[in-house]
């Protein structure tokens, strides 16, 4: 079925914004009570090469989309072996962009009621009860809510004490088999020699095929060409690849803010609700936010179900943002490299209770075991550091 073009001026919800913060939420909301509402969903249209990987424990509705899943990881440090980590009850996952907006579209437009507007939002403003939006193709209405995922994040791509994961990526493919398939490279530290925390992600989808994605942790951006080096680089030196060797049949990169969320916490009462990386969505210390997006939107359609209440867009807790707060001070002061703390933590901790900690789902005994297995001094620096910030504000 086609997708639908918008048949009225007035709409109960207007989802701002349809990336996949936007089109998540509308695939929940036609999966629940409030399928029946009248929903907008309005986006430019255009759309980058884009993964989407995130690990879970339990199955999820877009698990079979995966082009690869794996159940183990390789961490690659500058100690002489590398280790590979069974992440058990884990498995982490690898969606390509086109097959999940493909299958998302393809469900919603199941929906006579949801409608799709390409189109250039201009401005949103209250009116009345509702709220308005200004487009490049007319004004649009909505009487209960609009979920913004179109704003920007508060982040400054020109300030090096706003910490960012910057990245650029290739798809390469080798007419040989080269690449071993049974485990995905999260962090290869190898290439790090500086403080700066930078590494590279290797996700080998077949024997010929694998996305080398140079990572970095940090404030200071590079110009494309750096990247694309330091990935000829490492194929040259890690898998023997030279230039004619592979095709580069993809290229992505991205800049994600690694911050806490600085606006005030929403609740349900408010009409305009922002959503995704505008609505603070992003893990801040992993630069995740696919699965943590699932989450929230199944928790917002599932609150919205109830009727007007103070529920949180996003759960507010203090403990969890104080101590992402500690993490990226660490990694803003360099008074360490980003690679020992990533190196103490994978080294001294049980794979899988370290991404039970990534996806904030530790218990604060855990978090305090996990604390104890970091280099002591420069988090104790940190944390002094936010302790003082937080007083001063
Ligand atoms: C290359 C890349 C790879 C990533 N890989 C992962 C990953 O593996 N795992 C993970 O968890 N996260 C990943 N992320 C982070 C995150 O999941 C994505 O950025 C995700 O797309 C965020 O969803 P979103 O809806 O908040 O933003 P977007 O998907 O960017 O959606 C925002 C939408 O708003 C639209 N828009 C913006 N301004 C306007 C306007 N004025 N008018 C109309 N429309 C507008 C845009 O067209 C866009 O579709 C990645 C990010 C990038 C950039």
């Amino acid at each position: 079925m086609q997708l639908t073009g918008p048949a009225y001026r007035e709409y109960d919800y207007i989802l701002a914004g349809g990336g996949m913060a936007g089109l998540s939420l509308a695939y929940y909301l036609s999966k629940s009570s409030l399928s029946s509402r009248r929903i907008l969903i309005i986006d430019r249209g255009i759309r980058k090469e884009q993964t989407f990987c995130y690990w879970s424990a339990e199955t999820s509705d877009f698990d079979f989309l995966a082009e690869k899943s794996w159940e183990s990881l390789y961490f690659h440090s500058s100690r002489p072996s590398s280790i590979k980590i069974a992440i058990e009850p884990y498995t982490y996952h690898k969606i390509n962009r086109k097959d999940w907006f493909s299958h998302v579209e393809a469900e919603l437009s199941k929906y006579p009621n949801i409608h799709f507007l390409t189109a250039e939002i201009q401005s949103i403003a209250f009116q009345g009860v509702g709220s308005l939006v200004q487009t490049s193709e007319g004004k649009f209405y909505a009487c209960e809510k609009i979920f913004d995922s179109f704003s920007p994040f508060p982040c400054d791509n020109a300030n090096p004490k706003h910490l960012k994961q910057h990245f650029l990526g290739w798809e390469v493919e080798c007419n040989f088999n080269n690449f071993d398939t049974e485990a995905a490279h999260l962090f290869d530290f190898r290439v790090a020699f500086g403080k700066e925390c930078e590494f590279m992600y290797v996700l080998p989808t077949s024997p010929r095929k694998a996305l080398f994605e140079y990572t970095f942790f940090s404030g200071t951006l590079r110009e494309p060409e750096f990247y694309r080096d330091k990935i000829k680089s490492y194929l040259f030196a890690y898998y023997g690849l030279t230039e004619d060797d592979y095709l580069i049949k993809e290229e992505e990169s991205g800049v994600i803010p690694m911050r806490n969320n600085p606006n005030a916490v929403e609740n349900l009462y408010q009409k305009h609700l922002k959503i995704g990386t505008s609505g603070g969505f992003v893990k801040s210390t992993t630069g995740y936010s696919f699965y943590r997006t699932q989450k929230f939107c199944q928790d917002l359609v599932a609150s919205l179900e109830k009727g007007p209440s103070p529920q949180l867009v996003i759960p507010h807790r203090p403990w969890k943002i104080w101590l992402d707060e500690v993490f990226l001070q660490v990694l803003i002061d360099q008074k360490i490299a980003g690679s020992k703390v990533f190196e103490s933590l994978f080294y001294n901790n049980k794979p899988a209770l370290l991404l039970k900690f990534l996806q904030e789902e530790t218990s604060w005994k855990e978090d305090l075991r996990l604390m104890w297995s970091v280099p002591t001094l420069p988090f104790v620096r940190a944390a002094l550091k936010t302790i003082n910030r937080s007083k001063i504000k």
